[in-house]
C-alpha cells in the first residue's frame, strides 16, 4: 500500500491520504485523495492504464 503525503485544507497540514476510487473513465479511474483525519478532499488523479499492446 502506497502512502501519499499531501497538504490538507482543514487540517493545515501534511497528512497521509486515502486514496479512494470514484470514477471509472474511458481513458482512466479517477481517484481521490481523502484526509484520513477529517475526510476532506484532499487532491485527485487519474491514472491511465497501460496501453494494451496489439
Ligand atoms: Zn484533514
Amino acid at each position: 500500500m502506497e502512502a501519499t503525503l499531501l497538504a490538507c485544507p482543514k487540517c493545515k497540514r501534511a497528512v497521509k491520504v486515502r486514496k479512494r476510487l470514484l470514477l471509472v473513465l474511458p481513458n482512466g479511474d479517477k481517484y481521490l485523495y481523502v484526509c484520513p483525519d477529517c475526510g476532506s478532499t484532499c487532491g485527485e488523479t487519474i491514472e491511465t492504464p497501460p496501453p494494451i499492446a496489439r
